[in-house]
């Protein structure tokens, strides 16, 4: 297929053959050309013109050989489309950087939190967890704030976010423990912490699942990825994808609220942890689904 891809690529760049004929025209074909599979690689250079195909490591035949430094999920593989499980070697593991907890993977208020936060000081030292090479770098003001994603050789993903400075370039070949930036509060984070993903073909996975934080190591030195185990949050996900908010008005009390959404003030109860007696304030949303 590389082979093929680099003949194409030079056959454009010769003018063999015209891609606006093809694109539009659907009277005159494309010129065969002699040797090759024209259509499986025509295709692939048409699905995503920011895609690179990566060559020559480790992990590039679980990823389809999908390479972007766009975008943090390009492979859009449903869990339940998931091989049924896969061994991944952790044995290299180095701790990202050493601090207590203060946020879990697991639901939000309003969304999901796909990570583990880290307590830092800002400036201090963020490690790649393995060996691998780095995939995106990249700043997001609304989210991660500045971050890395490494692609490691193990076929884990990584994600640090929130980072004051990034110290690696983009498809640099990293080591286990190798400094990858400092630490920080950058984007949507409220005081310096790391924020920390383990993902696997775009999944996120519960890291305090796979790495023991107060010891600074994984649990085994092999983790089993299987589609219970690893994603056994996707309810929680689609419970809070079917939730439904509303925002409490002026003289609004739970049984008009419940009255008005179709249910029930018992289960506006349960559903917010709250007494029946709870004080209501205005602006405030409740969940009603
Ligand atoms: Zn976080």
């Amino acid at each position: 297929m590389t082979c093929c891809y680099k003949q194409l690529l030079a056959a454009l760049t010769f003018g063999l053959i015209t891609v606006s004929a093809t694109a539009n025209d659907k009277d005159k074909k494309i010129p065969p050309f002699p040797g090759i599979d024209t259509t499986s690689v025509y295709r692939e250079l048409l699905i995503d013109e920011t895609d690179d195909l990566m060559e020559n490591h480790p992990a590039g035949d679980i990823y389809n050989n999908i390479w972007t430094s766009t975008r943090l999920n390009p492979y859009k593989i449903p869990v339940d489309s998931l091989p049924d499980s896969v061994r991944i070697d952790l044995s290299k593991f180095v701790v990202p950087v050493t601090g207590y907890i203060t946020s879990r993977f697991g639901p939000r208020r309003y969304r999901y939190h796909y990570g583990t936060d880290i307590k830092l000081q800002t400036g201090d030292s963020v490690l790649s967890s393995f060996s691998g090479k780095v995939r995106i770098t990249d700043y997001d003001r609304h989210g991660y704030g500045h971050y890395v994603v490494i692609r490691h050789d193990n076929g884990l993903e990584t994600v640090y976010a929130h980072l004051s400075k990034v110290l690696v370039a983009l498809d640099q070949t990293v080591e286990a423990g190798e400094l990858i930036g400092l630490g920080g509060n950058t984007g949507r984070s409220t005081g310096s912490h790391l924020h920390y993903e383990i993902r696997f073909l775009g999944n996120a996975m519960n890291p305090e699942k796979i790495i023991d934080f107060e010891k600074g190591m994984p649990f085994m030195h092999e983790y089993l990825i299987t589609k219970n185990e690893s994603f056994y949050y996707q309810k929680e996900v689609k419970a809070m994808a079917a939730a439904k908010y509303y925002k409490i008005r002026n003289g609004d009390n739970l049984s008009r609220i419940a009255a008005r959404n179709g249910t029930s003030v018992r289960a506006l109860c349960r559903l917010n942890g709250i007494s029946p007696k709870k004080v209501l304030r205005v602006g405030q949303r409740i969940r009603v689904r």
